[in-house]
């Protein structure tokens, strides 16, 4: 195994065509009206937040301070077949006929430009993609560097600029063709992945961890005790954080409830959507660079004990375009083999060493 490729990056130029902007003629109708009159109301121009520099930042860094031995594919579309194993026909319908337009896909502001429709088929096609390729034993690891994203993306509805839910494209693609069994996914992202939720509700088969900040932070789910229901009852786990909680609460969840669980579910696939703002640049959380890279390694530990190392990442959110890229780059690091140091312990050896080096001088009354 010693020669095997650790990770593939996976990214593909459609996806920067996802472009929504508000100042472009948007198909008339009662969607646009009311949009238009909360975006009016906001006093401030409205930019898409979930934009195209996103994914741009990442490639720079990536090329800026590569990380060795980690190599890159292009994507591909996600077929008709691959997004109606979790959304609807007629959900599918209605985006598809949108092709080519600049339109609202709900209030909360989710829209689409002439090339988002492609760019969110590419972004699914592409975490299935990733999977196949650590399923198939091409490389250990993969991350799928995907926009729009998808968690927040039900069965029937777009929402928070995610329009199809690409981990679960991925989960169900790797459950129909690949021989999976079962697949767990975990969700650091700051945000709660109804989506994901929703689709596997009830689905013994695919297991759901997913730690956000509490309602009603956006999109207001994920408490406590929504754990699935019939023969999902207890697939679904939520872990809800107050503001500002960081590597140590986020870590000790990872030990006394994620790892339980896989050790129980035992699955054959691990998936992470992976959103980057639970960084404190984001302002929800107090996630560090440190912590990102623990729960990496942690994610490694559990997927070589139960799926032949078998990890797969997707991007979900992470606005602030440092720590996105910063936070993607350390994962990758992880991935391709480097150590990760215990959060909260920088500098303590260096601490030691000053220390040392000055305790001399207070040692007697009579060197001063
Ligand atoms: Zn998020």
């Amino acid at each position: 195994m010693a020669d095997q490729t650790r990770v593939i990056a996976f990214f593909d130029e459609r996806m920067l065509a996802h472009q929504p902007n508000s100042d472009a003629p948007f198909l008339p109708g009662r969607m646009d009206k009311r949009v238009r009159e909360l975006l009016s109301a906001l006093n401030v121009p409205w930019v898409y937040p979930e934009h195209a520099g996103r994914l741009t930042a990442i490639r720079q860094l990536l090329e800026l301070e590569p990380v060795p031995g980690l190599l890159f594919e292009s994507g591909r579309a996600a077929t008709r077949e691959q997004l109606g194993r979790v959304h609807t026909s007629s959900y599918l319908d209605h985006v598809y006929e949108l092709r080519g337009e600049n339109a609202w896909l709900d209030m909360d502001t989710t829209a689409v430009s002439p090339g988002s429709v492609e760019a969110a088929e590419v972004a699914a096609g592409t975490a299935i993609a990733a999977v196949e390729a650590v399923v198939q034993g091409r490389t250990q690891s993969a991350f799928a560097l995907v926009r729009p994203p998808g968690h927040h993306a039900e069965p029937v509805r777009a929402r928070g600029f995610c329009l199809f839910n690409n981990v679960a494209v991925a989960a169900a693609h790797a459950r129909a063709e690949l021989g999976c069994e079962r697949v767990l996914i975990v969700d650091w992202d700051a945000h709660h992945a109804n989506g994901t939720q929703d689709i596997f509700w009830a689905d013994p088969d695919v297991m759901l961890f997913d730690i956000h900040r509490a309602p009603p932070f956006y999109p207001g789910t994920g408490k406590l005790e929504e754990v699935g229901v019939g023969l999902g009852e207890g697939t679904t786990i939520n872990v809800p954080m107050p503001a500002g909680a960081g590597d140590r609460a986020y870590l000790k969840a990872f030990h006394e409830i994620l790892l339980p669980a896989t050790d129980w579910f035992q699955p054959d696939l691990i998936l992470v959507s992976a959103g980057f703002d639970p960084h404190s640049f984001d302002l929800a959380l107090n996630v560090s660079y440190d912590g990102f890279a623990a729960m990496t390694g942690l994610l490694q530990e559990l997927a070589q004990r139960h799926c032949k190392g078998q990890l797969v990442f997707v991007l979900e959110g992470g606005y602030h375009l440092l720590s996105l890229s910063r936070g993607v780059r350390t994962v990758l690091e992880v991935l391709a083999g480097a150590p990760s140091p215990e959060p909260g312990t920088r500098g303590l050896a260096e601490v030691d060493t000053a220390a040392a080096f000055h305790a001399p001088a207070f040692l007697s009354q009579e060197s001063r």
